[in-house]
C-alpha cells in the first residue's frame, strides 16, 4: 500500500482534563481523504529530531503538508507586520526537515493552504503577510460558511497537472488571511482567483527534482462531497505510485 506521510500541527487544548498540555494532531479530514483515496496515512511529528523525520520519510512514497498556523517571514527574510497571525516556529522546522528529506527520496510533494505557503518559501518564494497587504482588493477569502462547502471559483490554467485532474473552473473553499506574493523560481501559478490571487501552483517539471503541487484551498473537505476534490487526491496518490521505484 502507498504511504503518505502527514505533517503534524501542534495546539494546546483546553479541555478541562488536560488544560494546558500541548497535542500533536492533523485533522480528520486529512486522514480520511487519503484512506479514502487508496494510501496509509503516516503521521510525522512535529520535533526537532532530523533522524526521525527522515526515518518516518523514508518509510513513505508521498508527502502532504497540512495546513496550520502562519509561516513565520523570518523563513523569508522579513520581519513579522502587525497583521501577521500565530507562528510556530517548531512547526517550520519540522516543515522544512519533511521538504528536505522528501527531496532527498524525491518523493511527490503535495502543499494544502499552509503547506503551499511553506513549499513556496521554501524554494525561495515569500508571502503577503495578510491579505490586507495586498496591493488590489480581494474577495472574501476566509469564508463565514460550513468547512464541506465551497465559496468561490477559481480558473485553472490549460497547460498544467492540475488541469488534467480538475479541468478549467470549479469551486473552492477559502480560509486564508495569507496569500502568495513572489512565487518561488522554479515553480508555475496554475490556478487563480478572479482577484489574481494565486490559488494553486506546480512544480516546472525537472526529472531530477520531486513533482510538488500546492492548492490554497482545503480539499481534504470537500472529497466525499465534490469527485473532482476526491480526483486531486487520488491523482497525487497515482504520482506517488509512479515515482516508486520498482
Ligand atoms: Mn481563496
Amino acid at each position: 500500500m502507498i504511504k503518505i506521510a502527514l505533517s503534524c500541527g501542534l495546539y494546546v487544548t483546553k479541555d478541562a482534563h488536560w488544560e494546558g498540555s500541548q497535542h500533536q494532531y492533523v485533522n480528520d479530514a486529512y486522514v480520511s481523504a487519503v484512506l479514502n483515496a487508496g494510501a496509509a496515512p503516516v503521521l510525522v511529528p512535529a520535533t526537532d529530531c532530523r533522524e526521525a523525520v527522515s526515518a518516518v520519510i523514508e518509510d513513505c512514497d508521498g508527502l502532504i503538508l497540512t495546513g496550520g498556523c502562519d509561516v513565520s517571514p523570518l523563513e523569508y527574510g522579513q520581519e513579522p507586520a502587525p497583521k501577521l497571525g500565530t507562528v510556530i516556529p517548531r512547526r517550520d522546522r519540522l516543515d522544512r526537515m519533511t521538504c528536505d528529506s522528501a527531496y532527498e527520496k524525491k518523493i511527490p510533494i503535495f502543499g494544502i493552504c499552509r503547506g503551499m505557503q511553506f513549499l513556496n518559501v521554501y524554494l525561495g518564494g515569500t508571502l503577503y503577510q495578510d491579505v490586507h497587504y495586498y496591493p488590489h482588493e480581494t474577495i472574501q477569502h476566509s469564508q463565514r460558511s460550513p468547512r464541506g462547502e465551497t465559496s468561490h471559483p477559481v480558473v485553472v490554467s490549460e497547460d498544467s497537472w492540475l488541469y488534467r485532474v480538475i479541468g478549467e473552473r470549479t469551486l473552492v473553499n477559502s480560509w486564508h488571511h495569507q496569500l502568495i506574493n513572489r512565487l518561488a523560481p522554479t515553480l508555475k501559478a496554475t490556478a487563480h482567483s478572479s482577484d489574481g490571487v494565486i490559488e494553486a501552483f506546480e512544480s516546472i517539471p525537472d526529472p531530477s527534482s520531486s513533482f510538488l503541487i500546492g492548492v490554497q484551498w482545503h480539499p481534504e473537505e470537500l472529497h466525499s462531497t465534490h469527485a473532482e476534490m476526491a480526483n486531486l487526491f487520488s491523482s497525487f496518490i497515482d504520482l506517488c505510485r509512479d515515482a516508486k521505484p520498482l
